[in-house]
């Protein structure tokens, strides 16, 4: 059976005024029903432009798809007729962001703005939707549902508001749930709260979920598989246990070292040194060389260094994964 969802070799540019922006240079991933993938990386690394062009939202600034497959059910979306593959969008893949009083309409009560997806793509009656619309805020744990279907969104606090986006989210069933920094805007305890409620729903509705994030942190504890991303590429990709024991990549190092750890007082957080690069000018040989302690002289000249196979289920884009990953 195919895949809920499998990305292949994805390419995007942005055309700007200071040239090209190659956003996404290659990128495969897939995710089973059930199943949940990470894709980590700092901002600026392609992850929500990879999201944006699996859901058709890549309109500003100019991005294009340049190359690559975005299979849903082994249906490649990029070559489908535009209305049936706005009609896959629609209702078996769904996204919810880092912002969800933006992503929400300001001037309509949650419980019409739920009600909407009911009557458009379901063709229920006014009355039904919002039945339907009061029992998905029960579904996401917003408490006395019944009175608050009729609130405005400036009126939950961030969290809530984030139930709210997970509801209209799931309202058609989606198959593929699109998670951008769901949490990022929330403080801590909230974070939690609103991370094991996706996982409760992703496992009751065994949904295969894209959780995209720049925090080791929130993954740990949710994902399966983790992708990890720089500069436009897939820098190293492993089963979550593996990556957290024992990284095959520089960067992802980098980046576990960097999670402040609770256990160890007065530690120094030790942050990647430097910034990703400017894509519209990404540094020949590894993308990374420029911030590598481990970096030599090849890794400063083309090709960029392939996926190496670190084992059956695992790669690293490191010449030198073997030294980074030392023994197990
Ligand atoms: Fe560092 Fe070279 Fe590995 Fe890139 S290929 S991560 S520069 S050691
Ligand atoms: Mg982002």
């Amino acid at each position: 059976d195919a895949l809920p969802l499998e990305v292949k070799d994805l390419h995007v540019e942005f055309r700007t005024r200071n040239g090209v922006a190659n956003a996404v240079n290659g990128v495969s991933f897939d995710v089973k029903a059930g199943e949940t993938r990470a894709i980590l990386g700092e901002s600026g690394c392609g992850k929500s432009v990879t999201a944006q062009a699996i859901m058709g939202i890549l309109d500003t600034p100019p991005g294009y798809v340049t190359g690559g497959q975005i299979l849903y059910r082994g249906v490649d979306l990029l070559t489908l007729p535009e209305a049936e593959r706005r009609k896959v969008r629609a209702n078996r893949i769904a996204m919810i962001f880092q912002d969800a009083l933006s992503a929400l309409n300001p001037v309509f009560t949650v419980g019409f703005q739920l009600s909407e997806q009911f009557r458009k793509h379901r063709g229920m009656s006014r009355k039904d939707a919002k039945v339907r619309a009061t029992e998905l805020l029960d579904l996401v744990k917003i408490p006395a549902a019944k009175q608050r279907v009729n609130d405005y969104p400036h009126q939950f606090s961030g969290g809530m508001r984030q139930r709210v986006m997970i509801a209209m989210a799931l309202a058609l069933d989606p198959e593929v749930l699109i998670a951008d920094e769901p949490t990022t805007a929330l403080d801590v305890t909230v974070q939690a709260q609103i991370m094991s409620l996706l996982a409760e729903l992703q496992r009751e509705r065994n949904m295969a979920l894209v959780l995209i994030t720049h925090d080791m942190g929130v993954v740990a504890d949710v994902a399966d598989r983790i992708s990890v991303m720089y500069a436009g590429r897939v820098i190293e990709e492993a089963g979550v246990e593996a990556i957290y024991a024992n990284p095959a990549h520089p960067y992802t190092k980098g980046l576990l070292e960097s999670i402040p750890r609770l256990d160890v007082k007065g530690q120094e957080l030790s942050a990647i040194k430097g910034l990703p690069p400017v894509l519209t000018n990404i540094p020949p040989g590894c993308a990374f060389n420029p911030r590598c302690r481990y970096a030599q002289d090849v890794c400063r000249v083309d090709p960029a260094p392939p996926l190496y196979q670190v084992s059956a289920s695992r790669t690293s884009a490191c010449h030198f994964w073997k030294e980074v990953k030392g023994d197990e």
